[in-house]
C-alpha cells in the first residue's frame, strides 16, 4: 500500500519535473518541436474563429485539416498530429456530387484523434471560404475540388518568353472565382530587358491586384511576397511549369522541400514523379498548399474560364462529340459561324487559347504525345501507326 503511494508520489514529482524541464527548454530546442508535434495548435494551420465556431456545432467530433489526398484516402492534421482518414459510408452515400467530398485544405470533422486501430472517419466538411475547382471528365460532371480554403493565390508568370497577358487574365478569372485573393508575381526579373514595358502591358488587366516583381537569381522581391503571408493564412502558387514556383516555395521554407526544374531534368524523371507534402507549414507562419492539381491548373484553365461558355455550349450541339469543326457533317460551330451567331474571330481566339493552355502545362513527353496526336489524329491512329512501323521492321 505504502509502496503504491510512494510510486504515485514519485510519478507526480516526475511529471512536474518533466513539465518544468520542458518549460525551461529554449524556444527552438528540438525536443520542444517534437512535443509540439504531439499537440498541434490548429490555429497555426488556419483554424480561425469562423471554423472554430462551425466545428463547435459537432460535440463529439474533432476538427482536422486535410493535408493530402490519395483517391479516397486522406491525411489530416489533427491536434494529435497527422493521421489517416476516410469519409464515412453515410457521407459518401449522401454527397450530392463530387465537390462535396473533402479536398486538400478542407477542414473536416473526424471521430477520433489516432489511426492506430484504423483510419479516422470523416463525418463532415466545414463550409469552405474558397475553393479551386477543375472540370473533371464527363459533360455532366460537377467538377472536382483541387484545393480549399486558400486565402491568397500567387499567380506566377516569368518575365521572359513565358510572359503572356492573356494567360494572366485567365488566371485572374479563376482566382477571383475561387474566393481567394490573387496577387501577381512576375518571376525571373533578371532575365527581363524591358520591365517598364511589361508592367505597362499588365496594367490593363491587373486592376485592383498587387503586382510583385521578383528574381530568385538576384534575390529580389521576396520581402514583398512575404508581406502577403501571415500566420494562419493559406497561400498557393499557380502558373506554368518552369516559371519558378518551387524555387519561391523552397526559399520561403528556408530549405529545399521541392525539386526545382533543374533537379528534375537532371534525374531525367520528369516533373510529376516526385511526391512531396501537399500542405506545408512555413517557418515564419502561414501555410502553402501545393498539390499536383494546382500545378496543372493551366491545363484546365481553358475549360474553367467562363469567358467561352457560349462557344462550348454550341460545340456541345455538334453531331460528333469529337468534332474538329472542320469538315464533319452536323457541325454546330460551322453552322453558328455561317448564320452569324458566332464570330469567326471569337472561335479562332477560343481555339488559340485552348491550344496554348493545353500546351503550357505539359511535360516534354506529354508535348511529344500531343504533337503525335495532332499529326496523326488520336490514340487509335497512333497505335495503328506504331503497329505498321513494327510490321515494316520485321
Ligand atoms: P516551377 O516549375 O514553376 O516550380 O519552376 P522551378 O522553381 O522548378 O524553376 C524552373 C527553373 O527556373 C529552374 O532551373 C530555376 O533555377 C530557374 N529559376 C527560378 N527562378 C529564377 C529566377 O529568378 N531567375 C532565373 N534566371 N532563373 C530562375
Ligand atoms: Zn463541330
Amino acid at each position: 500500500m505504502s509502496a503504491a503511494l510512494f510510486c504515485l508520489f514519485l510519478s507526480a514529482v516526475g511529471g512536474c519535473a518533466f513539465f518544468v524541464f520542458v518549460g525551461k527548454l529554449g524556444k527552438n530546442h528540438p525536443l520542444r518541436k517534437d512535443l509540439k508535434a504531439l499537440n498541434i495548435d490548429l490555429r497555426d494551420y488556419g483554424f480561425g474563429e469562423r471554423f472554430a465556431r462551425e466545428a463547435a456545432l459537432y460535440e463529439d467530433l474533432f476538427a482536422a485539416r486535410v493535408s493530402e489526398q490519395h483517391h479516397d484516402l486522406y491525411r489530416v492534421v489533427a491536434s494529435s498530429g497527422e493521421i489517416d482518414a476516410r469519409v464515412s459510408g453515410r457521407f459518401a452515400h449522401t454527397a450530392d456530387d463530387e465537390t462535396c467530398f473533402p479536398a486538400v485544405g478542407d477542414w473536416v470533422m473526424i471521430d477520433r484523434l489516432d489511426d492506430r486501430t484504423g483510419s479516422a472517419i470523416i463525418h463532415h466538411v466545414l463550409p469552405r471560404k474558397s475553393m479551386l475547382v477543375r472540370q473533371s471528365a464527363g459533360l455532366r460532371s460537377s467538377g472536382q475540388v483541387i484545393s480549399a480554403n486558400i486565402d491568397t493565390i500567387f499567380i506566377c508568370m516569368s518575365l521572359n518568353e513565358d510572359f503572356n497577358v492573356r494567360r494572366i487574365e485567365r488566371y485572374l478569372a479563376i482566382a477571383w472565382d475561387s474566393g481567394a485573393t490573387p496577387v501577381i508575381v512576375l518571376t525571373k526579373a533578371d532575365l527581363c530587358a524591358d520591365l517598364p514595358y511589361r508592367l505597362s502591358e499588365l496594367n490593363e488587366v491587373s486592376i485592383g491586384v498587387d503586382v510583385i516583381t521578383c528574381s530568385a537569381a538576384a534575390g529580389t522581391g521576396f520581402d514583398e511576397i512575404e508581406s502577403h503571408i501571415e500566420p494562419g493564412k493559406t497561400i498557393a502558387f499557380v502558373g506554368s511549369s518552369g516559371v519558378g514556383k518551387s524555387t519561391i516555395i523552397n526559399r520561403l521554407m528556408g530549405r529545399d522541400v521541392l525539386d526545382t526544374q533543374a533537379v528534375r531534368e537532371d534525374d531525367g524523371k520528369g516533373r510529376h514523379t516526385t511526391t512531396h507534402r501537399q500542405l506545408l507549414l512555413l517557418p515564419q507562419g502561414g501555410i502553402v498548399i501545393d498539390t499536383p492539381g494546382m500545378r496543372e491548373l493551366q491545363i484546365h484553365s481553358a475549360n474553367l474560364t467562363k469567358a467561352f461558355e457560349d462557344v462550348e455550349a454550341i460545340a456541345a450541339q455538334c453531331r460528333f462529340s469529337d468534332c474538329s469543326h472542320r469538315t464533319e457533317p452536323g457541325c454546330a460551330i460551322r453552322a453558328a459561324i455561317a448564320d452569324g451567331t458566332l464570330s469567326e474571330e471569337r472561335f479562332a481566339s477560343y481555339n488559340k487559347l485552348q491550344r496554348e493552355a493545353v500546351y503550357a502545362g505539359l511535360s516534354s513527353r506529354q508535348r511529344e504525345n500531343e504533337k503525335l496526336t495532332r499529326m496523326f489524329g488520336g490514340k487509335s491512329a497512333i497505335k495503328q501507326f506504331r503497329k505498321e512501323i513494327k510490321t515494316k521492321k520485321r
